[in-house]
């Protein structure tokens, strides 16, 4: 089987190692939660809100969190599906998942005042698409269908980029110039599904180049590696996040790959006795858009029901911060109010 060459063919971390068990323990992985992208967008709207006052309009969910979109509704965040809700002339906030050029276009032609929360490393992914198209590549796109983020990078060249989502989509690949194809990824993915969509990749069009750096972000990468080095040690984990969050639906099913079943709950109401049956070890995450308070709030609810021992599992130390958007650049002080 060819070597993709990328990180995350790196071997996972060494199973974390556990004080033996007294009683029923819970065991919360660290990196978890809120991934830098993330508290820059959440930044962006609050500084937006402070600056200007409401109401701020915001296309598609901020992050993709329900209970990061109702605290910033509350505040007075207005979330839109698509820029004709917006009226002529107002501001407008563009998600961390980014956009199409056509939407940039409309933008500008409806004279909106735009702000872009785009992260960083999925304008990375973008920059690639564009300059990969200009050279006359075919860009296959590895992603999930109907998502934001794949929407928005597919719209930078559409004429020239195939989305796939799976080895079937590789097998039926008919490209006209295999010499001249590349492979750029969502960044939220399954590191081990992408890596077999490489390799079929690499097996059917040996030439394909791929991006630098791996598309898939850090914080994908780290809460995934954390969950395969801590699925070992329990016999179950319980995922915070939403459904539509596509990072954290992946930490579920690496979990269950490994054989241990996990759940995904936007909070602690939504454990369910059925999950804790005959578990003595829990292992707790967090999806990158899920706020740290309610993982706090299932720790409370898991020791009311037993689970007295708590150990942090740190499995890679994590410390990466963005910047602001340049015209919100001058209150970089705030950057660090989030509360969510
Ligand atoms: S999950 Fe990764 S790509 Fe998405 S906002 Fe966070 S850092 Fe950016």
């Amino acid at each position: 089987m060819p070597s993709t060459g990328l990180a995350y063919d790196t071997a996972i971390p060494e199973a974390y190692s556990p004080l033996v068990a007294q009683q029923k323990k819970i065991i919360l992985l660290k990196p978890r939660g809120f991934c830098a992208g993330v508290v820059r967008a959440i930044d962006v709207v609050r500084i937006a809100l402070d600056l200007y006052g409401a109401p701020i309009y915001v296309r598609k969910e901020i992050v993709h969190n329900r209970h990061v979109v109702d605290e910033l509704r509350r505040a007075g965040a207005i979330f839109v599906e698509e820029l004709g809700e917006v009226p002529e002339g107002a501001r407008v906030i563009f998600s961390a998942h980014g956009v199409s050029p056509a939407v940039r276009a409309e933008a500008k032609e409806r004279r909106l005042q735009v702000i872009d929360a785009t992260c960083p490393l999925v304008t990375k992914v973008h920059l690639e698409a564009v300059r990969f198209a200009k050279q006359g590549y075919t860009i296959i796109l590895i992603g999930h269908r109907d998502h934001d983020e794949v929407i928005g990078t597919l719209g930078e060249a559409p004429e020239s980029t195939i989305l796939v989502s799976d080895v079937p989509d590789v097998d039926r690949l008919e490209i006209k110039d295999p010499e001249r194809m590349v492979y750029l990824t969502q960044t939220t993915l399954s590191l081990d599904e992408t890596s077999e969509i490489v390799t079929r990749l690499l097996e059917r069009f040996p030439k394909i180049q791929g991006p630098k750096t791996q598309d898939i972000c850090y914080a994908t990468e780290n809460r995934q590696l954390a969950v395969k080095a801590v699925a070992p040690l329990c016999q179950a984990l319980l995922v915070v996040g939403s459904q539509n969050s596509s990072n954290s639906r992946r930490l579920v099913e690496v979990c269950q790959k490994a054989g241990v079943p996990a759940y995904l709950l936007d909070d602690c109401s939504e454990v369910q006795p059925g999950m804790l049956a005959d578990v003595d070890t829990v292992a707790v995450t967090a999806g990158a858009s899920a706020p740290e308070h309610l993982v706090q709030e299932l720790i409370d609810h898991l020791r009311s029901h037993g689970y007295n021992d708590l150990e942090e599992a740190e499995i890679k130390e994590e410390d990466v911060r963005f910047t602001l958007p340049s015209d919100l650049e001058t209150f970089t002080p705030r950057l660090h109010i989030v509360r969510a």
